[in-house]
């Protein structure tokens, strides 16, 4: 093999014409200077469009590459600007970096495959480089694939969720492809403009494809999606549902434990307080003195007892699914609707007006899970995104990381 192929394969940089090689004292590095090939001069850094000369730029400019054994390398090339008619002004491209990076694609991919794999210290020290940096490549490695791969394409299921962040401070707007089971959209904020922003980049016609869309209660989810999706059947999440029956489980709890403290019954009062965790619980996870609390209450407080019991049957719902689980629902919400406790009224109110969500939820069987567990896998990567100090690295980090976006490590795909 000639020198000059072999430094290029060396360097990751196939696509360019080797010139000298040397050892720079100062830097402690290897330097290869380097060209592109002749068809690929002159485009335009942004598009890759052949495009007219401009100026010579900044002259020379060198491009990190990955270490060769202990030294650290460059690649050293001119750096001329053309003019585009669609970008103006810019460098031109060359085939071995990113556009404005100062890294070579196989550094970059590198670094990249690290931060997704490795901790923040490993990708630090093995690179030499300091975390900002790590964060600008993520940021461009995401966008550079992103544009690559179609992700939007094949659209029909969908989970929408917000995620907080920074203590509760920030949010993110996240959106799940149920099929792939991959993140494939994300941005800063919650509400319906941030979410217009994602059916935006989905074009009218991929959003006509969108058949599900699983999300909590939200309203500005309910909301964009009717506007923006006419195919698109919301579906609930089974957890928030049940969550409204235990909330309105505890309002009937608070409810008699008020009226047996005011009227005087502080022994009845003493053992309702203690009893909040009996009813709250799944009965197949109560401890046998749980299950003596919840067997008291049937026999003190009827009201109590059959409020739970409602609880329990609308969990039992979601829990069968398919045509068991809407014979149920049919059958709890007659109960509930005529059942005089005030509180499960009004939830069986606000069931039937989300009626039509919580049946596909039954007949789908898609609930939030796969987006929630996306969510707490955000929640981790925010930590080591910290130091990015900015929610466009820590979602670039995100998509590579659970939106399947990683690229493979160099000379190995
Ligand atoms: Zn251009």
């Amino acid at each position: 093999m000639q020198s000059a192929r072999l430094w290029a394969r060396l360097l990751g940089v196939e696509g360019a014409v080797i010139g000298r090689v040397w050892y720079d004292e100062q830097a402690g590095a290897v330097v290869v200077a380097a060209r592109p090939r002749k068809h690929q001069l002159g485009r335009c850094g942004v598009c890759g469009r052949r495009c007219g000369g401009f100026d010579r730029g900044e002259g020379r400019r060198r491009w990190r590459a990955l270490d060769l054994g202990t030294l650290k390398a460059f690649v050293e090339a001119d750096a001329p600007r053309v003019r585009c008619p669609e970008h103006g002004v810019v460098v031109v491209a060359v085939p071995w970096a990113r556009h404005g990076a100062r890294h070579t694609r196989g550094f970059d991919d590198t670094a990249a495959w690290l931060a997704v794999h490795t901790s923040k210290q490993a990708v630090g020290q093995l690179l030499r480089v300091a975390w900002e940096t790590v964060g600008r490549v993520v940021a461009r490695v995401a966008a550079d694939a992103e544009q690559a791969a179609d992700r939007f394409d094949e659209l029909r299921r969908v989970g929408i969720d917000e995620i907080a962040y920074k203590k509760g401070h920030k949010y993110l707007t996240v959106v799940v492809d149920h099929d792939t089971r991959r993140l494939v959209w994300a941005a800063p904020g919650r509400d319906a403009a941030t979410l217009g922003r994602f059916f935006d980049a989905l074009g009218e016609q991929r959003c006509a494809g969108i058949r599900l869309v699983s999300a909590d209660a939200a309203e500005w989810i309910a909301v964009t999606v009717a506007a923006r999706c006419p195919g698109a059947t919301l579906c609930a999440d089974p957890f928030h549902v049940v969550k409204w029956a235990t909330d309105a489980l505890d309002e009937v709890r608070r409810e008699v434990w008020n009226t047996a403290r005011k009227g005087g019954d502080t022994a009845l009062a003493g053992e309702l307080k203690g009893a909040r965790y009996a009813l709250w619980k799944n009965p197949e996870d109560l401890t046998r003195r749980q299950r003596g609390k919840l067997a008291w209450i049937a026999q003190v407080n009827n009201r109590l007892y059959r409020a739970y019991l409602l609880k329990e049957q609308l969990r039992l719902v979601f829990k069968l699914k398919g045509v068991r689980a809407t014979v149920l629902l049919e059958a709890w919400l007659r109960w509930a609707r005529r059942c005089r406790i005030p509180a499960f009224v009004k939830l069986a109110k606000a069931v039937t007006a989300h009626r039509a969500s919580i049946q596909a939820a039954l007949t789908e069987g898609l609930s939030n899970g796969l987006v929630e567990s996306t969510n707490t896998k955000i929640r981790l990567l925010t930590r080591v995104a910290f130091g990015f100090r900015s929610p466009e690295a820590l979602i670039a980090l995100a998509m590579l990381s659970v939106g399947g976006l990683c690229p493979p490590l160099p000379g190995r795909a």
